[in-house]
């Protein structure tokens, strides 16, 4: 079974203004001297700078998603955008039912689903995030909480080639904590079972599952290496050029 190419994206979250895209140019110059061999790279700015980013980026191996979209394609929804929209502007992916959206704006699994079915609408790879909270896993209820919200959002037409999985443990996210690798090899293994009980093995085995939750430079290898880790979804640390680099790294030097 060939392993699936490893992707490593860059959730910047509500950061970033125009004069941000010289983090963009750097991430692009470290990638032409090697440092992104081996493995896809993206970055998800915050919708304000999607255009410039993948204008800016056009000629580069570098791929731009949006955060999030809105299920429908167009109409009286103030504030939001449509999977149409960030394909227009240049996003190839976007990432859906990551936990801040969950959280801050009640985001069941249900709408999770529902707007990966528009990313797929729209051509784009849809990202979808699940992961425990510290007491969901405090309980013991880590593996029965992924795999509900595995099923809630994954949508009907799912393949290898138009989603990601992010496993993203919610008290590891911009916290500096990290699960041990037993425990991320742990759900990374019952999402890809999940999986294959949903897809074909083809599609299963093809499904990338990145780890996300304080990758740093400095854990990058350790997470990357661990059994079904096809990659990362990186916040803080996919803010500065150099560090991003550090992480996209681990896979230049296998
Ligand atoms: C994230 O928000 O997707 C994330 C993983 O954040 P951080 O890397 O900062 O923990």
């Amino acid at each position: 079974m060939t392993q699936p190419r490893p992707l490593v994206a860059g959730n910047w979250k509500m950061n970033g203004l125009r004069a941000s895209w010289k983090e963009a140019e750097s991430l692009a110059e470290g990638m032409a001297a090697g440092k992104g061999a081996n493995v896809d790279v993206m970055l998800c700015p915050p919708a304000t700078l999607i255009a410039q980013f993948s204008s800016g980026l056009k000629d580069t191996d570098i791929l731009v998603g949006g955060q999030d979209c809105h299920s429908e394609l167009s109409g009286a929804h103030t504030g939001d955008i449509a999977a149409e929209m960030l394909a227009d502007a240049g996003a190839s992916a976007v990432i859906v039912g990551h936990s801040e959206r969950r959280a801050d704006h009640g985001e069941a699994s249900d709408v999770v689903r529902s707007k990966a079915h528009a990313a797929h609408r729209a051509g784009l790879m849809a990202i979808i995030c699940v992961g425990e909270t510290e007491a969901e896993r405090k309980r013991g209820d880590t593996l029965k909480v992924v795999s509900a919200q595995l099923s809630g959002s994954l949508p009907d037409d799912a393949r290898a080639d138009n989603t990601v999985i992010a496993y993203e443990p919610v008290w590891a996210i911009g916290t500096g904590l990290t699960p041990t690798l037993d425990d991320v090899g742990e759900v990374h293994r019952h999402i890809r079972s999940e999986l294959r009980d949903k897809l074909d093995e083809e599609q299963a085995s093809g499904i990338r599952i990145l780890y996300g939750g304080s990758v740093k430079p400095g854990n990058a290898a350790e997470l990357m290496a661990v059994t079904d880790v096809d990659g990362a979804l990186v916040g803080g640390a996919s803010l500065k050029a150099d560090d991003f680099l550090g992480i996209i790294s681990v896979y230049a030097e296998k």
